[in-house]
């Protein structure tokens, strides 16, 4: 069975150098190579449940510039519905992202385009409203993550929300919101704890349902109702780590969209993460749902 899946957020182009080791402040480096790959995000979570095989419609905004062609092209070609990314005056955004040799990366993103994204435009309501879940993140303004967060409260939608970039996050928001996906760095700040299993905890007292991403150990889901799981990591090489989480999160909404449980969910969700990390760039590296499937065979 197909699911629905809405996605209002960040669409960018990632601009990708790949380097030994990455330049500290004043440091200037060679690197090997360069590429440029549309990411973002709100972009690349929609590219990944797309391509774990659900229905995706994306909200949001390029500029109207050849970054921004590229953009709504690639998520075209990707089946993913862009009839709500507008193309507005100025800069698409863009990511400035460095990748070294161990597969770690830095990033600075502009957000361009994506700060105009402060509220529900004329159509996004309906888009929301025809979709099971919605997908937030914190690359747009947060009055728009909170105008869609209500908007996905309101038509019974599942609010799912990765709180990245880290800032501190209003109530408004987070009462709106079914299911938190922070990495590691993300719930400690958010909950003042380093320890995942406390931070977990923590952040239940705020919102229902809760996965914490910690990188190459797994992850840690946790509800209100006590129900804990520990989803082990794939033991692979890898090679770029960029957008590990957006794959994680895609692939897990798409999966529990379609009826699947949790902890298989979670399985799928880094299964689909696993792949991706073996491979190089964000939106390009993620798998399909018979890549996914082929994996875990
Ligand atoms: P990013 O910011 O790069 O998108 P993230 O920090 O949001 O990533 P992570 O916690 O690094 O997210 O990774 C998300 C999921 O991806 C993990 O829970 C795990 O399942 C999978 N994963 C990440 N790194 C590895 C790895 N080295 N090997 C196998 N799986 C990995």
């Amino acid at each position: 069975m197909t699911t629905t899946v809405a996605v209002f957020g960040s669409c960018n182009m990632d601009l990708v150098a790949y380097v030994g080791t990455a330049p500290k402040r004043g440091e200037t480096v060679l690197g090997r190579e360069f590429h440029t790959v549309p990411g973002g995000k709100g972009a690349n979570q929609a590219i990944a449940a797309a391509k774990a095989g659900a229905a995706v419609r994306m909200i949001g905004a390029v500029g109207e510039d050849e970054f921004g062609i590229q953009i709504r092209d690639t998520l075209q070609k990707s089946t993913v519905d862009v009839a709500g990314v507008r193309a507005v005056p100025g800069r698409s955004g863009t990511a400035h992202i460095v990748v070294d040799d161990e597969g770690g990366n830095s990033i600075v993103v502009v957000p361009g385009a994506n700060g105009t994204v402060d509220g529900l435009a004329d159509g996004d309501e309906e888009l929301i409203a025809g979709s099971r879940s919605l997908l937030l993140q914190l690359e747009i303004p947060l009055p728009g993550v909170a105008a869609a967060a209500a908007a996905g409260r309101r038509n019974g939608v599942r609010v799912v929300l990765t709180p990245a970039p880290a800032v501190p996050l209003p109530g408004e928001i987070l009462s709106n919101v079914d299911l938190l996906v922070p990495n590691e760095h993300e719930a400690a700040i958010l909950a003042g704890d380093d320890d995942p299993h406390r931070a977990l905890a923590a952040l239940l007292e705020l919102v229902p349902e809760v996965v914490i991403t910690l990188g190459g150990r797994g992850s840690l889901y946790g509800n209100r109702d006590g129900a804990r799981v520990e989803a082990p990591s794939f033991p692979v090489e890898a090679v770029d780590t960029t957008a590990a989480g957006d794959t994680f999160v895609g692939v897990l909404s798409a999966a529990l969209g379609e009826g699947a449980e949790m902890p298989e969910a979670l399985r799928l969700a880094s299964a689909g993460a696993a792949v991706s990390v073996q491979r190089n760039g964000a939106s390009s590296s993620m798998p399909t749902r018979q890549e996914i499937t082929d994996f875990l065979a």
